[in-house]
């Protein structure tokens, strides 16, 4: 379809990256594995480059963004290819809970010389007052584990205000839930690992740019940092990204109702001292109560929930994350993150709640 622009997002997950409507088409993109073309008069000539199936994601997610998407090797590479937009010994404002590596890569960045802020993102007056002099402000909503909010116009209206670049990671929200380019952001960035692929068999990642004021420069910027540091997804990887998404609507609405379902639960649950659910999305992260051991009891005791880390897959997992050393040391020791997936939602209780019942007795 050329115009899906009066289409909704459950729709355009659909129909957007389709090949054609010709007599005799594929329904999907071919999977092309060829490293070369032979000479083409114009476009691509070389797998670096450019490939069909890449074309029909980045449509795809493009539309669902509204504006202009990249796939990108994996998550982290487009994390890295946009803080690479910040200029040399720069300045960049983030969520002092941030993805854990990203707080990790603008750790080596901090080395090189730049100026890192790290700020509640959770408290508006805090990051605006953070934001003047800077030249980036990422943002997560919410954040990934601490599932705090952002109010990401008010932010990002500052950072436009003061000259900086509103970053989005909208891994956890999908744009389903928020779309950051209509909220004042200049670039989003995506683990497609997560819900957009929904499987937990690819790993990918991707960027998104608008349409105004500096979003044709940076799209171009970003893409070039994707040939120049090679950061490039398989055509199988992206192929099945590709055929992940067609199904995020129906996923991520049933892993948010039983998300809701779950959180309902646990806030009344003798084992469970504090649950933090934003509201909407598919994350919940709770503190059981108890130590750090516990915890990792209640998280090995689960025979339905998975002890893994990751999230936005189908299948439901569970994780204590302050186990990894790159975790902030702001994140209780004895919290689980939950990622709800789409099994039968009085299992997932069952299990959850037998394993709370035999770490915690009383
Ligand atoms: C997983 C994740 C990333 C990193 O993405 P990869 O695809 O694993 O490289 C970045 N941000 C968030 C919020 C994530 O959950």
């Amino acid at each position: 379809m050329s115009d899906l622009d009066d289409l909704s997002p459950a729709s355009v997950v659909v129909a957007a990256g389709r090949p054609p409507r010709r007599p005799g088409a594929s329904v999907n993109p071919p999977v092309e594995f060829t490293s070369t073309y032979a000479a083409p008069e114009a476009g691509v000539a070389y797998g670096r480059n450019g490939n069909a199936v890449w074309d029909a994601f980045e449509e795809a997610l493009g539309h669902l963004e509204g504006g202009h998407a990249r796939v990108f090797a994996s998550g982290m590479a487009a994390i890295s290819a946009t803080l690479a937009l910040v200029p040399a010994g720069g300045t960049v404002v983030t969520p002092r809970h941030a993805y854990n590596l990203t707080n990790v890569l603008l750790e080596d960045y901090r080395e090189a010389g730049y100026e890192v802020r790290q700020v509640d993102i959770s408290n508006t007056a805090e990051v605006v007052a953070a934001v003047e002099g800077a030249d980036m402000v990422w943002t997560e909503s919410p954040t990934n584990p601490m599932l705090e909010v952002a109010d990401l116009r008010t932010i990002f209206a500052a950072a436009r205000e003061h000259g900086a670049l509103g970053v989005c990671d909208n891994t956890l929200s999908t744009p389903l839930l928020q779309q950051p380019l209509a909220l004042g952001a200049d670039v989003v960035v995506h683990s497609v690992t997560k819900y957009l692929a929904g499987h937990s068999d690819v790993v990918l990642g991707a960027t998104v740019t608008g349409d105004h004021g500096r979003g044709p420069e940076l799209l171009e910027r970003l893409t070039r940092h994707r040939t120049m540091h090679g950061a490039i997804g398989g055509p199988m990887e992206v192929w099945l990204a590709l055929r992940g998404l067609r199904t995020l609507q129906v996923r991520f609405e049933r892993s948010c109702a039983n998300a809701v379902e779950l959180a309902r639960r646990l806030e009344a649950h003798p084992g469970v001292e504090r649950v933090r659910y934003p509201g909407t999305g598919a994350m919940v992260s709770i503190e059981v109560a108890g130590d750090a051991a516990a915890a990792d009891a209640v998280a090995a005791g689960c025979r339905l929930w998975l002890d893994a880390t990751s999230l936005g897959g189908v299948e439901s997992l569970i994780e204590r994350r302050r186990k990894y050393a790159a975790e902030a040391p702001t994140v209780p020791e004895q919290q689980l993150r939950l990622s709800v997936g789409i099994e039968d939602v009085e299992d997932l209780w069952t299990d959850l709640d037998r394993a709370l019942r035999a770490a915690l007795p009383g």
